[in-house]
């Protein structure tokens, strides 16, 4: 994320806290301080950085889950509206999005727990009552960890009680479906959050519902485009009308070819089976060369990549990437049925990953 401060790793995962939230501080210490004084400002300043640690200890307890169960958790962000702990693989199992998700409010219970007995023996007098103040540190930590814990458990997409929705869902129907009804939900909070801070002249309960609005599309279009890198097949979006060339045809037809259709790569066929590709670069590479007397045999690549027709887009997105491809020839046994190129596979999933797609009849197949 850009305009965060790293902080540090834990574990790899590199701790950030986000500009917003440091001018958040510096904000609320001015606010304070020139109101009543700057001790009581730095008090302030000090009970918002504690409770932010509280925070990143919820997050840490989501990517510790996510860890055991094998998944990579590539950063945590602390933003002024709470923490966001980016992960590289998302938990397809519903147990364990369950667990994760149940984890970062547990680690506030937890903390609440420690922090009520630590106040009850220090201060066996005080009043139970909620409360936020820099005066009154203990206490104060003590409510902001059970209203994170509680807050968290609302079931509105993407808090973790609409995570916890989700995967008890996707137990029950699509994985897809799961997360629209999820989303639905969790939109329906929003709205409520919304209400309630113009009703309640809370601003802050404005923010949230905006960021859990927005938060629930992001996610949505992120189960869609996982959903169609799992669970389309080459089959679905290969091209089967394309261009091939023989070893021995020159670089000229190849240009040729490249000039007259959308094709910059080319699968190269002999005797009716694939034996190498010629890439765009490749092309380009063998011209800014001058040999273009050249047969495609000479510039052709022989070390390439094939596919299934049954292969999930998934893992021909990792093949691409993996080794830098941009053609991946499909066979049907020896036989080539249909390419795959970067450019186009890009183009089928942004295409696949908007909601219109998801109801199309084909994408529901397997
Ligand atoms: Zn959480």
């Amino acid at each position: 994320m850009r305009w965060a401060l790293r902080l540090g790793s834990v574990y790899g995962i590199s701790i950030r806290v986000h500009f917003t939230f440091l001018f958040l501080l510096a904000f609320l210490f001015l606010m304070s301080a020139l109101a009543e004084g700057w001790r009581v400002g730095l008090r302030s300043v000090l009970l918002i950085a504690l409770v932010f640690v509280c925070v990143l200890l919820h997050e840490l307890a989501h990517s510790y889950v996510s860890v055991r169960y094998g998944l990579r958790v590539r950063s945590i962000t602390l933003l002024p509206i709470g923490g966001l702990a980016l992960l590289e693989d998302l938990p397809r199992e519903p147990r364990q999005e369950i667990h994760i998700a149940l984890a970062g409010p547990a680690a506030n219970f937890v903390l609440a727990l420690w922090l009520g007995v630590l106040w009850s023996v220090l201060q066996p007098e005080a009043r139970f009552a909620p409360v936020l103040s820099g005066e009154a540190l203990l206490p104060s930590l003590f409510w902001s960890n059970l209203y994170i814990g509680l807050f968290n458990l609302i079931p509105a997409y993407p808090l973790d009680g609409g995570r916890v929705l989700r995967a008890w869902l996707s137990g029950r129907m699509d994985y897809v479906e799961a997360t629209e009804r999820a989303v639905s939900v969790g939109q329906f909070f929003s709205l409520l959050f919304i209400l309630g801070g113009l009703v309640l002249r809370e601003p802050w309960l404005v923010v949230i519902g905006l960021f859990v609005w927005w938060a629930a599309m992001a996610e949505e279009r992120l189960a869609l485009l996982q959903s169609a890198l799992e669970r389309m097949y080459l089959e679905d979006v290969m091209l089967t009308e394309f261009h091939s060339l023989a070893p021995s045809d020159s670089l000229f037809d190849a240009v040729e070819r490249a000039l007259h259709s959308l094709q910059d790569d080319f699968p190269v066929v002999a005797e009716g089976r694939v034996v190498g590709v010629v890439t765009r670069n490749g092309l380009l590479r063998a011209f800014a060369g001058q040999r273009w007397n050249n047969s495609v045999q000479a510039v052709m690549s022989s070390r390439f990549e094939t596919a299934q027709p049954r292969d999930t887009l998934g893992t021909a997105f990792k093949k691409f990437t993996a080794r830098g491809l941009s053609i991946i020839p499909v066979l049907d046994g020896d036989h080539l049925v249909g390419i795959v190129t970067l450019q186009k596979l890009l183009h089928s999933i942004t295409f696949l990953s908007r909601k219109g797609a998801a109801e199309m009849e084909f994408f529901r197949r397997g």
